[in-house]
């Protein structure tokens, strides 16, 4: 999406296998792993493996890989037996979100009852 892999970046450092991490997928332009401190039942993060920090910062012409990765977290959902149940797709963004990791990622939430509105 935007320039090379950041060196220090937790979620460049998955990528490139250098940290250990449960992945359920990973083609090209994606991967998508198992969240390490889960928050549901099921907890999944799907990331483009290009870094950009956040969706502030993501491109013009990022349709497609944005597209992508909602459908693979539709997939994931799927596969993980709550696609029917429900699930929720979190993108935090910045400060007030409670956005941690500045590697863009989509949280997959679901296998109980989501509160709404999120805290
Ligand atoms: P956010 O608050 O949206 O930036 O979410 C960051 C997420 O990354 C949190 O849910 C963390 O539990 C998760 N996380 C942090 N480090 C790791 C890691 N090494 N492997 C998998 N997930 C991680
Ligand atoms: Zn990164």
């Amino acid at each position: 999406m935007t320039a090379a892999h950041a060196g220090d970046c937790l979620f460049c450092r998955i990528v490139r296998k250098e940290i250990a991490a449960k992945i359920l997928f990973e083609n090209e332009r994606i991967l998508a792993f198992e969240d390490i401190r889960p928050r549901a039942p099921v907890h999944v993060l799907v990331i483009p493996k290009d870094h950009v920090a956040s969706l502030n910062e993501a491109p013009e012409g990022a349709e497609a890989l944005l597209g992508e990765i909602l459908l693979r977290a539709r997939a994931l959902a799927r596969e993980k037996g709550v696609g029917e149940s429900g699930y929720r797709i979190v993108l935090n963004t910045a400060r007030d979100s409670g956005q941690e990791v500045f590697h863009i990622h989509f949280h997959i939430l679901g296998g109980r009852r989501l509160l709404w509105p999120p805290g």
